[in-house]
């Protein structure tokens, strides 16, 4: 299932330091708080899944090669704006290979704060469809044709399920992305109703 991780599939271009203020960094424990709550849920496989934040500077992003469930405050980088293949970052780590998939759902989405990516196999595995879920088919990770899909995917809803990949959930708050995720996997859970917490070691 999926695609090995092979890194970003872009050049960072690195504009500074990230030298968070104090709003920032309560964004940014925030986040390393998600990456444990989704540990919990059972979504803890390496490298799988990345979380950002919109500020007025730009994205707090995960960076690429940190694992969801044991950030650090260095696990994040400011994205500024990106240029077809080059994304522009304050900090001094590479962002996310999906930080253009993330940029893009702000773009098309005003009224969103927060996108959380998690891989909740339960959720990706599970063979029937629930209803306000938006569906979007595979792509190869971090591409273009990737951040495009789900751009367009995002005006149609809140929680989206990329096939044989991972779900992503859009919030007007970190919180309120956080409870879809765990919303939609209680969902899952029910209609599974077998063992939960198979999540996969798969990288991305
Ligand atoms: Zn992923």
């Amino acid at each position: 299932m999926g695609e090995k991780y092979i890194g970003t599939k872009f050049k960072t271009i690195y504009k500074g330091d990230f030298k968070p203020n104090a709003r920032e960094l309560k964004l940014i424990k925030d986040l390393i708080k998600v990456g444990k709550d989704l540990a919990k849920l059972g979504c803890k496989d390496n490298n799988g899944g990345n979380f950002s934040v919109r500020t007025k500077n730009g994205i707090i992003i995960k960076t690429t090669g940190s694992f969801p469930h044991q950030l650090k405050k260095s696990d994040f980088s400011l994205v500024v704006g990106f240029k077809k293949d080059e994304v522009y970052t304050f900090g001094q780590k590479e962002p996310s290979s999906e930080a253009r998939l993330h940029w893009g759902v702000y773009q098309a989405r005003p009224d969103i704060n927060c996108v959380l990516h998690s891989h909740d196999f339960l959720a990706v595995n599970c063979e029937q469809k629930i209803k306000d879920v938006i569906y979007v088919k595979e792509y190869s990770y971090g591409t273009m044709e990737s951040a495009r899909a789900i751009k367009n995917a995002s005006k149609k809803g809140d929680y989206l399920i990329m096939q044989n990949h991972g779900v992503l959930a859009l919030g007007k708050n970190i919180s309120s992305s956080l409870k879809l995720i765990q919303k939609y996997h209680e969902k899952f859970k029910a209609i599974t109703k077998g063992p939960t917490f198979n999540c996969r070691v798969k990288k991305r």
